[in-house]
């Protein structure tokens, strides 16, 4: 009734109209990152007026926007990266769902556009991710990547609060990352003098469009003199904060012998709050804490790192993020020096780096069975 004021997102009104023409499925050593998309779009539209709409399950296909639609002005844009696994028995589980539907949340508020009940959403996302499971191979190292979006749609150009959106899910095939083993790579780092990804009071701990943007150009001339990525930092002590794309940890030697700190910078609101990020602090603390390993999440600056490489306390350097999980780390050009990050030359990926990659991944297919791992 009118007097019970916007709609809530509800998934029990879920229509799903199924295509007349499935694709062919992509040859399994065919899925590079994103290069294929699965059949069909979920979608939701919602007014500020009338709240979340009739979620619909429709062919995959193009959006019709308003030229004046004000993602495409002011970039009203925020997004999730999950993904969907097959286990050993075939079943397929979402891992850690309510975390990244969490941050979406989150970064929805951050930018005005609609926050929704999570839950609603998530079982709209199972259900689309049942209808599109023949898309998830059942080998080691596949799974769907899950991309969930929510714009601003209404067409009045005036800089405001939006007033209508769209939020929409599809999905893309994707196989291991790293196909032919680990592959290290070599960061360039950036001081703010370079580029600046995020800063206090701004948005960086928000998966919004406007934040990656703006990286690609610092990044592409980073790779033009020879660097995978940026090691992004901020301020004039040069702090680490992120690379690239993945949450940064770092191993180092302590004063006691035989004794470890894996440190990870804070959740200062310039990092994004990782959910592999996550996984490896929770598994540090259960698996390596009780063995002696300090688990930090502190601000460490370039300094500091230099400085253990040279005496020989810097163990291993690596990123998370849901793409790759882990992604080894060989070595850090700082100003005038290439920081070596302690891999052996013929090394790929330290131990301990290898060793999270198996937990995690343990998790993510079931072998372990764990409640982060969701069945749908
Ligand atoms: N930092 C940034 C800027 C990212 O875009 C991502 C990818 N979402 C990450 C870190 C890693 O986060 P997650 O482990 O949730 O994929």
């Amino acid at each position: 009734s009118a007097s019970s004021g916007p709609a809530r997102l509800d998934a029990s009104k879920l229509r799903v109209t199924k295509t007349l023409h499935p694709s062919k499925l992509p040859p399994a050593e065919d899925l590079t990152f994103g290069s294929h998309h699965t059949d069909h779009i979920l979608q939701v539209r919602w007014t500020s007026e009338h709240g979340w709409q009739t979620p619909q399950i429709a062919p995959y296909q193009h959006l019709a926007l308003d030229p004046a639609a004000a993602v495409l002005h002011y970039g009203f844009e925020c997004f999730e990266g999950m993904k969907a696994y097959r286990d050993a028995w075939g079943s397929v589980r979402l891992f850690r769902p309510e975390v990244n539907l969490d941050r979406l949340n989150r970064s929805a508020a951050r930018i005005a556009l609609p926050t929704f009940d999570a839950d609603e959403l998530l079982k709209l996302i199972a259900r689309f991710v049942k209808l599109e499971e023949r898309f998830i191979y059942g080998k080691p190292g596949y799974s769907l990547y899950i991309r969930p979006v929510i714009i601003a749609t209404n067409s009045n150009l005036g800089v405001a609060a939006p007033t209508s959106a769209l939020l929409y899910c599809i999905a893309c095939p994707v196989g291991p990352y790293f196909s032919a083993g680990f592959k290290a790579i070599t960061l360039e780092a950036a001081s703010s003098v370079v580029a600046t990804r995020a800063w206090p009071g701004g948005a960086g701990n928000h998966k919004i469009g406007g934040n990656y943007a703006p990286c690609i150009a610092p990044e592409k001339a980073a790779k033009a003199r020879g660097f995978q990525q940026l090691l992004w930092l901020f301020g004039d002590d040069d702090r680490i904060t992120e690379a690239g794309t993945m949450n940064l940890f770092i191993v180092l030697r302590t004063e006691q012998e035989g004794c470890f700190e894996l440190i990870t910078p804070p959740l200062d609101g310039m990092i994004l709050p990782g959910v592999t990020r996550d996984c490896v602090l929770s598994l540090a603390r259960e698996r390596l804490a009780p063995s002696g390993w300090t688990i930090s999440e502190r601000e460490i600056c370039m300094s500091e790192v230099v400085h253990a490489a040279g005496v020989g306390k810097l163990v291993e350097v690596f990123g998370t993020g849901t793409a790759a999980v882990v992604s080894p780390i060989r070595a850090i050009k700082y100003r005038d020096t290439l920081v070596q990050c302690g891999l052996s030359r013929h090394q790929s990926a330290g131990a301990i780096t290898a060793l999270f990659k198996e937990w995690i991944e343990a998790r993510q297919y079931a072998v372990e069975e764990h409640p982060w791992s969701v069945p749908v």
